[in-house]
């Protein structure tokens, strides 16, 4: 695959079986990710991992609204997050330690929280502790622990892209006539390696592994790399804190400066915009 290829999502599934699959490729989107943050490499790794890993699982969003992965961890290397839309668009960011980051990322007496907030209705949460080797194996924990469906993970980043395959074993009311189905196609996604998964066409890596299988490709959705965070939505939030605070803060230091944590874009409220977000106030 060349680096200029859209990002995208596309599912695949098998013919006569509960089988599908989702493979995601995300250089375009993840490339915007570190050109905002100097991610040490193992970090960055890490996090292009987690990002291929929240847009497959986002393909199973049924609704409007949004899908966020956490690793936490005790360590100086606090917390990886990857989010996606169910409109494909991704953000991501690592918080640790600038001047100790751990040289390498251990996955111990962590968490994996996955958090599912509909636009419209309850949000979900699941959490379950990680004392698996990498972000593959702590999702096929959380799998087995709390959604009971099978499902697999494979996922690779490098420098500048990640990519990941996900299968998965739906409930079936039929009587399976191809009972060996699960174990062969996992057994043949085990055999990809990472850098076929970063660097070949979803139609030429699913050829190479499943040639024999009978295959059907679903249309594929497009990824992008998207903030949520906008001007409407920080005042919304300066406003939940009050008048007084936000004069004081305007006192100390004027005007009140604001950059999102994900995507660096910077926002100044002035002394008239916060009078602006309380206009009974200017009636008196
Ligand atoms: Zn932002």
């Amino acid at each position: 695959m060349s680096l200029s290829s859209a990002d995208q999502l596309q599912r695949f599934s098998f013919d006569d079986t509960p089988i599908r699959g989702e493979i995601a490729h995300i250089n375009e989107s993840f490339r915007e990710v570190l050109k905002r943050h100097q991610y040490p490499a193992h970090i960055s790794k890490v996090l292009g991992e987690l990002m291929a890993a929240t847009a497959l699982m986002s393909a199973s969003l049924k609704f409007k609204g949004r899908l966020t992965l956490q690793i936490r961890l005790p360590g100086n290397i606090s917390l990886l997050q990857a989010e996606t839309s169910d409109q494909g668009e991704l953000r991501a960011i690592a918080r640790y330690d600038v001047d100790q980051p751990e040289s390498e990322l251990v996955f111990e007496d962590g968490h994996l929280v996955m958090t599912i907030e509909p636009e419209q209705g309850q949000r979900y949460q699941g959490i379950i502790s990680i004392n698996a080797g990498n972000v593959a194996a702590a999702l096929e924990d959380y799998f087995t622990q709390s959604e009971q469906l099978p499902t697999r993970f494979w996922l690779s980043a490098n420098a500048d892209s990640a990519a990941g395959l996900m299968l998965q074993k739906l409930p079936s009311q039929q009587t399976e006539a191809d009972v060996d189905a699960w174990d062969r196609i996992s057994h043949l996604a085990s055999t990809v390696r990472p850098a076929e998964l970063l660097e070949l066409e979803t139609e030429e890596l699913l050829h190479r592994l499943y040639h024999e299988e009978v295959l059907r490709l679903h249309p594929a959705a497009a990824l992008c790399f998207k903030c949520t965070c906008s001007r409407p939505r920080l005042a919304d939030a300066l406003h939940q804190l009050g008048y007084a605070e936000l004069a004081s803060m305007l006192a100390e230091s004027a005007p009140i400066s604001i950059t999102c944590d994900f995507c660096q874009q910077h926002y100044e409220f002035s002394q008239a915009d916060v009078d602006g977000l309380f206009p009974e106030r200017n009636l008196h």
